[in-house]
Formats: C-alpha cells, structure tokens, sequence
C-alpha cells in the first residue's frame, strides 16, 4: 500500500498536534501537497539548499524538519535569499518541506523530554505547563446509557489525566423536563412535565478535540436533546508546556555534571555561569532558545538550567541561585532527529525513514 505524504503528517500530529505549536511558530506543512504519494522521508534539523538536494540524491520526496524553513511571510521567490532559494528548490524538484517545531516542543515526550532521557534523568515533568488547553463535559443520561456514552467519550479523547484513562466523576440525582409537541422524548410524554432518575456525568478533555468529543456526545447519546455543559479549566495540562525538569539517580558534583552533558549531548563547549551548587541532582532543561523559562528553574528549585541562546546580559540573572548552561542551540536540538525517527518507526515498517548526513549549524567554533 502507498503511503501518502499526508499520513505521515497526521500520525506526528497526533503525537505533537499542531494546535500546541506557539502563536508565532509556522509549523506544518510549508511545500507540497499532502496527498502526494511518499517516497521517502528525510529528517533533518533545518532545512536549507543542501538539504533539499540531499533529499533529491536520497530518493525521499518529504523533508521533515524541526525549525520551519518559512518562518516569516515571502513577497517574491528571485532565489535572492536562501529561503527562497530553498523553497524554489523543493517545488522545482517535487519535494515537500514539513516542519514540526514548537508543537513537538511542546508535548510531554518532545524535544526538552528527549534532551532529558540522553541525561538518564527521572520523574521528569514539565517545566512550565500550560493553562487553558482543558475543558469539562457534563451531561445527563439515564443510568442504563452513561456506560455507553462514556465509552465514545473516550474513544474520542476524553478522561485522560496523566497516567490515567476513563477518569469520569457521576451523580445521580432527578432531572426534569417538560417536552413540547415538536419533542421526541426518550423518557415521559409530550406535554408533560416528567422527573426522573438521571446521572450527571462529567469527563476532562483537551480543547483541542472539543469537535471530536461533541460529535461522540451527539452521536451515542440517546435523547433527541442532549442536555451538556462545556466548560473552559484553569486547570494547568500538565502534558503540555515548555522545558522539563527531572532528576539525576544520585547526585554528581557540579563539575562533574558539566563533563557528563558535554559528553552525552556530544558538545564543543558548555557556556556556563559560576558553580554555585556543589552538587547538582535537579536539573531543568529546555532544548533551543529557552531563556525565558529560567525564573521558572530558579522557582522549582534546579540546580542547574541547560539551553541554549542565552545573551552575556542574561547570564547575570542566574544570580548565585543556580548554574546557567548554554549548550549552543544546533547542539541542543540535533538529537531531535533521532526523535522523529523512533516517532514515525512506531506505526511505519515499510517507508524509508533516513536522518540527514548534513550539519546545518551555521556557527563554527574554533578550538
Ligand atoms: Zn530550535
């Protein structure tokens, strides 16, 4: 059976859905068209020219990147720019570009958990988890249907938290209702007012599969007038968010440790601020330009903060509270392919899945 590009699309989404990328990310599908029938699939951390042409050498008419090669809207396509010229390349010769990006950072098993497994760190959790992304259901059922209606409730997404599945939460108590003449009323007769045993049923969901999980209501719920309330959860998702934190099975001296991420993640060099933990055991990490987060380090009490991007200024903010690393951002990143590799090899046996041989860093370093 052929497989189409848009298949491969679709399973990484379900890992790493696009409805969790940033507002200013353009992940997606940036060239081509999905219903191509796929060739093979190159994975690679940034796409450039070189990459493209690798892809043409390698037979693979998909080039799934992390970094979006189109980032920001394109006026005109002279090939005076390398994106341009990157993007002319890959319509010229038929291959597509898919970026998975602050989506796959975002989810729990993304790029920052992957960082952490080449650590061997444990009990590893968001760093900075998101709000708003949840909502609740509550509907109203006779006893006999709930089994039923919670059953597509799950099959469409609902009742997941954390480590747990078909969470729900019922009541049962008296609803009442009085049909009109247009009803067709499961329980009681039109133009009267019945009371009658009923369980409230509430189930959490992601926002995201609210269209989903509305649809399965509609669809296995037997009254002709679903009665349901939607509400939107303060609730932080702890699936989803930016870095990780997690923890070393023993500590390790502060010096020690350095040596350890230099060799694990394969590093030229670690940018780093003073030692001021002897020891390090919690370590907070976010792979790319992750800054942003160290208040978030310092709060939850790490003992060292590893990304990458970080200004001369910035260094100053680790104050003596904890070790500030920048690991360079390629070098942060680069196992990401590795990642969306063993991503895709969990449901495709039969397509060529190749890493890409180029090293797209644009710093050098001199040593
Ligand atoms: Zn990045």
């Amino acid at each position: 059976m052929p497989i189409k590009i848009n298949q491969i699309i679709q399973f990484l989404e379900t890992f790493a859905p696009s409805a969790y990328q940033e507002s200013y990310d353009n992940a997606g599908l940036l060239v081509g068209q999905a219903d191509t029938t796929l060739t093979g699939a190159l994975i690679t951390l940034d796409c450039t020219e070189a990459v493209v042409e690798e892809a043409i050498a390698r037979q693979c008419n998909l080039i799934i990147a992390h970094h979006p090669i189109v980032f920001k809207g394109l006026k005109r396509f002279t090939g005076s720019h390398y994106v341009e010229r990157t993007v002319i390349k890959a319509i010229q010769n038929q291959v597509a570009i898919y970026a998975t990006h602050t989506n796959l950072d975002n989810v729990i098993y993304g790029v920052s958990h992957h960082i952490a497994d080449r650590l061997s760190l444990k009990n590893i959790k968001i760093l900075a988890p998101k709000k708003h992304l949840l909502m609740k259901l509550t509907t109203f059922c006779q006893p006999a249907d709930t089994a039923a209606v919670l059953e597509a409730l799950y099959a469409a997404g609902a009742g997941h938290i954390g480590n747990y599945a078909n969470c729900s939460f019922r009541l049962t108590g008296t609803g009442t209702f009085l049909p009109n003449e247009a009803a067709e009323p499961q329980v009681g007769e039109k133009g009267q007012l019945t009371e009658t045993k009923e369980e409230r049923v509430e189930v959490i969901f992601p926002a995201r599969l609210e269209g989903k999980v509305m649809q399965a209501l509609h669809e296995a719920h037997p009254y002709d007038e679903v009665a349901y309330y939607l509400h939107r959860l303060e609730n932080t998702y702890q699936q989803v968010g930016s870095g990780v934190i997690g923890t070393l099975a023993q500590a390790m001296d502060a010096n020690d440790f350095l040596v350890y991420l230099k060799d694990r993640m394969e590093l030229p060099c670690i940018r780093h601020t003073a030692l001021v933990k002897p020891t390090v055991q919690k370590v907070a990490l976010c792979g790319g330009a992750g800054f942003f987060l160290l208040p978030k380090a310092i709060q939850q009490q790490a003992d060292v903060y590893i990304t990458a991007d970080v200004k001369y200024h910035d260094f100053f903010e680790a104050q003596d509270k904890i070790i500030l690393a920048d690991i360079g951002h390629y070098e942060s990143e680069v196992f990401t392919k590795d990642l969306i590799a063993s991503i895709l090899s969990q449901k495709f046996t039969n397509i060529a899945i190749r890493l890409s041989n180029i090293n797209t860093n644009p710093v050098n370093y001199l040593m």
